[in-house]
């Protein structure tokens, strides 16, 4: 999410006429997109601000802008801690950006933070702004913002506000014009996508849909006579993945208790939508996922991975898991490690506990978990999930997978970046110079926990994108 915005903020600028910088040093405007999420995020926050301060002394017309959630969050703490900062702006007028950079030249430091969206501006999502991709065969589309959730140890409610999600005629239209533009890889943005939708059905009458029901909801919605308040996240998944041009639909994060049968029904039956499923599990103690307000146990959360991968062929799930909440016990630890050993997960991102301020979990002092701990849980943890995901990676050696290129490789010149669509990082060896965004077969001939390496069997199709030039909205 926060690397859309920061492509948002970069096609502002670049649509008031800057140009990316090659060097710090050169640059006359520095923007700090930020994240609160995790307490080291902070900590470098104000680590690079520190470093700034020495460039700004002898550069003093260098602007540096501070956004999104930390920001949103920390407020005047930024330019009391570094009063070199010009700019600061919230995670709701992103699009003020290049605004609030003049009115700081000319008025000195700012500030601006909204508390919420204004109702129907949805310029206030990012993608409702000029874009600056840094690959032009793939784009992000945030559907929805805020969350409507109470997860005990998050920090995005409060910085990100309630759900709000975009017309589901508006995001056809976008996703019709990155397919004109030569995109093949749409990737669906929200904080539980699998709500998306809710609340646009909440407020339309039912009885007889007039035009702007159906841009708001959706012609399958619009022609179900059974047309109550819901999500509509399955239709939007129909609807994006039969556009033509477009090859491959992804999307982040889903919510286990919010996945329906509708959704695991709509990734199978459209082709383009990738066989991937990130379905953070976060525990599988049942106690704390409670304390955790998850609202599911973990059989729930079984059932509900056995479910999907019965219903879609090949299917790799992945997922998020915290060791050290405050509470774990022994006990709870190894609940988790049992149902993560049943999952069977292609690769989870682990993290240990961080206590973010405002959160609720941020006030159970009592029972945090010593860090120690906490660490050897976590060690405990990735082999687990290391381990399962090296079996479900060596399964597919042997396999011919279709692949998407993305760009060089770490494992040297002879070799290109890709990516399956359960969304598996491939290393693939070949002579071809191969542009990001062709498609390919390729045979996976080796395999670790966090990577396949594969050899090239034919090009499928190589990229046909336009390069679209960022403007301003009027
Ligand atoms: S679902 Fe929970 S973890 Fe995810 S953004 Fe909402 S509150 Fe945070």
């Amino acid at each position: 999410m926060n690397e859309h915005d920061s492509e948002r903020i970069s096609g502002l600028l670049e649509a008031d006429g800057m140009v990316p910088a090659v060097s710090e040093e050169e640059a006359d405007v520095i923007v700090l997109n930020t994240c609160c999420i995790r307490e080291n995020a902070d900590n470098r926050l104000y680590g690079a601000l520190g470093n700034l301060k020495t460039l700004k002394s002898e550069k003093p017309e260098l602007q540096i802008a501070v956004g999104g959630c930390l920001a949103q969050k920390d407020r005047e703490l930024i330019q009391e801690r570094a009063k070199h900062v010009d700019v600061v702006f919230g995670t709701h007028n992103v699009q003020n950006a290049v605004t609030l950079l003049k009115k700081a030249k000319t008025d000195g430091p700012v500030i601006e933070i909204l508390e919420e969206i204004v109702e129907g501006d949805y310029e206030a999502f990012p993608s409702a702004l000029p874009v600056r991709r840094e690959v032009d065969h793939r784009a992000w589309m945030t559907i929805q913002i805020g969350c409507d959730n109470t997860c005990t140890y998050c920090i995005v409610p409060s910085v990100r506000g309630p759900e709000i999600s975009r017309p589901f005629g508006q995001l056809l239209e976008e996703a019709k014009d990155f397919a004109l533009q030569g995109v093949t890889e749409i990737t669906l943005l929200g904080q539980n996508v699998n709500s998306y939708g809710r609340d646009l059905t909440k407020n339309l009458k039912h009885n007889d849909p007039s035009d702007f029901d159906i841009h708001q909801a959706g012609l399958a919605w619009a022609d179900n006579q059974n047309r109550r308040v819901k999500p509509l996240f399955a239709d939007l998944l129909k609807s994006v993945g039969s556009l033509e041009g477009i090859e491959r639909v992804r999307f982040i994060s889903p919510h286990p208790k919010d996945l329906t049968s509708e959704i695991v029904e709509a990734m199978s039956a459209s082709e383009s939508v990738c066989e991937h499923l990130h379905l953070p599990l976060q525990s599988g103690s049942d106690s704390i996922l409670s304390a955790m307000h998850r609202g599911y146990t973990g059989e729930r959360f079984l059932e509900k991975a056995r479910e999907a991968r019965k219903g879609i062929e090949d299917l790799s799930l992945t997922t998020d898991i915290i060791v050290g909440f405050p509470g774990e016990t022994e006990n709870d630890f190894t609940d988790t490690l049992e149902v993560v050993a049943e999952a069977a997960f292609d690769s989870a991102y682990t993290f240990i506990f961080s206590q973010r301020p405002g959160t609720a979990a941020a006030e159970m002092t009592s029972e945090f978990v010593d860090h120690d701990i906490a660490v050897k849980r976590y060690e405990t943890l990735r082999k687990v999930v290391n381990r399962s995901a090296l079996l479900k990676h060596k399964d597919r050696i042997g396999r011919i997978e279709e692949v998407l290129v993305e760009g060089k490789s770490k494992k040297g010149t002879d070799f290109v970046t890709a990516r399956t669509r359960q969304n598996k990082v491939i290393h693939l060896e070949t002579n071809e110079s191969l542009k990001p965004g062709t498609f390919a077969q390729v045979e996976v001939k080796d395999a670790t926990y966090n990577y396949l390496v594969g050899e090239l069997r034919e090009i499928i199709a190589t990229p046909k994108h336009r390069k679209r030039i960022p403007v301003m909205a009027e």
